[in-house]
């Protein structure tokens, strides 16, 4: 039976058991966690700002001296010390005196405000405040960012520059995170060589295997490639269960489709997977294989995604169903669904209307809206020169066999 995108899409989602606290995660030093997907929250030991201190260039002073100050009668107060930075203030300030202070230093005892230099007037070892500033002005107090025991990082999320950052300001040098998962590659082929093969008549470069390594790393997980299996239902069946001792996602591609349909399928169920899904109303994809390895007693349940062999059916079925599911496997809370915007078309896009369409080209930005171009020539799924650069996919639905340029349609972003 063949099934609609959306419930294929609902299908995978509920088949993945995203990662556990307990079992697994690893603790790494916090700056090997960047694009790791956090798996605890993290706490802070301090208070943040740890100090009291200046968020101005200016003076330190008791508000009482300066509240009516103004520019016909400043208020005059005698310059103490000076603070930069990273100093320890010497003096407490007393009433009619103040401290010239740095963005950032520490504030002294007694001083209460910062009055920004450009409010004042230097003279000697005096300064004129011409403004009364506000009670507590510019200060920017200890703790007031937030304090020692709050939450800094909730579990979930993929830490990037400004996480690492809140962990380096924190102090918190190591992090509890996810493990990467780990995803098995296997071309399945008779015509299949590797990359660097002299190619004898009939063979082919088994680019799918490079395309899915740098897709799984791309989503966060570790690539392992498992390399060429032919057609035939024992090598893949010995290979499968390789792939299931080693990985937590095992991605082929090829032998899907009707003529040795059965490949794939005979060699899941011989190792006693459960097959959830054959084909999808996608275009293209439309063989696509989602099956399941039961848990045993050292290792969790496992999902095997069977791909077509076409190139760009492999990109299509890859960022639409696989990379979603690898997402939510990783750990992430929220963010891994996949991701649609609405586009306005730089020119006419046709499907037959059977299936959900793929048709993939260029997403950008100008003047203010998202545009999509789609990839000049034929979209044939053989035609893997057409796929470069492409960072989305317009996506039409059954029934809709025509969109005109200039009009909205929508996108699946996958870069
Ligand atoms: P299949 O799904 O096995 O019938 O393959 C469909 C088409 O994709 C055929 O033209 C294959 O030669 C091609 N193909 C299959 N596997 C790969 C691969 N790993 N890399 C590149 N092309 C492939
Ligand atoms: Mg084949």
């Amino acid at each position: 039976m063949m099934l609609s995108v959306q419930d294929t899409q609902t299908t995978i989602f509920d088949l993945v058991q995203p990662f556990n606290t307990e079992e697994d995660t690893e603790v790494v030093d916090f700056l090997a966690a960047n694009s790791r997907i956090l798996a605890c929250p993290v706490t802070s030991q301090l208070d943040f700002p740890h100090w009291d201190n200046s968020a101005m260039d200016g003076y330190a002073v008791r508000y009482t001296d300066v509240q009516h100050a103004n520019p016909q009668q400043p208020a005059t107060l005698e310059i103490v010390e000076e603070i930069p930075a990273g100093y320890q203030p010497q003096f407490t300030i007393q009433s009619g005196q103040a401290a010239r202070i740095f963005t950032g230093a520490v504030m002294p005892k007694g001083a209460d405000t910062v009055v920004m230099q450009e409010q004042t007037r230097r003279k000697d070892n005096r300064v004129l405040i011409l403004v009364a500033p506000k009670q507590q002005e510019f200060v920017r107090h200890r703790g007031s960012y937030y304090r020692a025991g709050a939450e800094l990082l909730p579990a979930g999320i993929m830490l990037n520059a400004p996480e690492i950052a809140v962990l380096a300001a924190a102090q918190c040098s190591r992090v509890r995170v996810y493990r990467r998962p780990r995803v098995a590659i296997l071309s399945i082929g008779d015509e299949l060589v590797t990359a660097n093969s002299p190619l004898q008549p009939g063979q082919i470069v088994d680019s799918n295997q490079y395309a899915l390594t740098a897709l799984v790393r791309q989503s966060g997980a570790e690539a392992l490639m498992l390399g060429i299996i032919p057609d035939r239902v024992t090598v893949l069946t010995t290979a499968i269960a390789k792939a299931l001792s080693q990985a937590d996602i095992i991605v082929s591609s090829g032998g899907v489709s009707v003529g040795d349909y059965d490949c794939v399928e005979q060699a899941i169920q011989s190792l006693g997977g459960k097959i959830h899904v054959r084909t999808v109303a996608i275009k293209p994809g439309k063989p696509f294989t989602v099956a399941t390895f039961p848990q045993t007693q050292t290792s969790c349940s496992k999902l095997y995604f069977g791909l077509p062999g076409n190139p760009a059916a492999v990109l299509v079925t890859f960022w639409r169903f696989v990379q979603p599911a690898i997402a939510k496997l990783s750990g992430l809370s929220n963010g891994w669904k996949p991701k649609f915007a609405k586009a306005l078309t730089q020119s006419q896009l046709q499907a037959d209307g059977k299936r959900e369409t793929y048709i993939w080209g260029k997403l950008y930005l100008e003047d203010g809206e998202y545009k999509f171009q789609p990839a000049g020539g034929i979209q044939n799924s053989g035609n893997l020169i057409n796929l470069v650069q492409t960072n989305a996919f317009a996506v039409l639905q059954p029934g809709q066999t025509f969109i005109s340029v200039g009009e909205q349609v929508l996108v699946l972003q996958v870069s």
